[in-house]
């Protein structure tokens, strides 16, 4: 059994994360969706919510899982039993990212190991950054993720908008 974990921060998540996800299924048993309960960033949607939308998101997909993690990736994929992380690759600047983190996991757990995914054309110019900022003006979304995620975008930013 061949299990994969996909980690990422999914606020929210994309279109582009769940090609990345469906593709990896194609190539492992499992996929665990995990989502990282406490990035070194400022998020938009709580950890619950940024389950729920992939949980619906994947709802039609059986070989992928979504669980929430707040430890060392690595640490995660071990107590899963997962041989390997999944990651996405969009442009040169993700590349040095990645290469810096796969050093350091290397040499957390060289039992683990990374795969890469080229992100799909149509995906490569997009992230969770570009999608919040879009919305946040006003524009249309819903080319760009599932609709439960263009729902809650817009009720979101139609809230701030109105002083919620
Ligand atoms: P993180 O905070 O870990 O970077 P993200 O949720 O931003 O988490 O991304 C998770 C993973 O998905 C990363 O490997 C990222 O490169 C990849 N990814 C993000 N957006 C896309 C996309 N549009 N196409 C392909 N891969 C993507």
């Amino acid at each position: 059994m061949r299990i994969a974990v996909y980690p990422g921060s999914f606020d929210p998540v994309t279109n582009g994360h769940l090609d990345i996800a469906e593709r990896a299924a194609r190539v492992f048993d499992t996929i665990v969706m995990a989502v990282f309960d406490r990035p070194n960033k400022n998020l938009l949607f709580p950890t619950a919510d940024r389950v729920t939308f992939l949980r619906e998101a994947t709802t039609g997909m059986p070989k992928i899982n979504v669980e929430t993690y707040s430890s060392l990736t690595v640490d995660f994929a071990r107590s899963v039993g997962a041989q390997v992380i999944v990651r996405g690759l969009r442009a040169a600047d993700d590349f040095e990212t990645e290469f810096q983190m796969a050093q350091i996991n290397q040499r957390l757990a060289p039992d683990i190991d990374l795969v890469y995914f080229m992100a799909s054309h149509q995906y490569t110019y997009f992230s969770s950054t570009r999608v919040r900022e879009l919305a946040s003006l006003g524009a249309d979304v819903s080319w760009l993720v599932p609709p439960n995620v263009a729902t809650a975008l817009q009720r979101v930013y139609a809230d701030r908008r109105h002083g919620g």
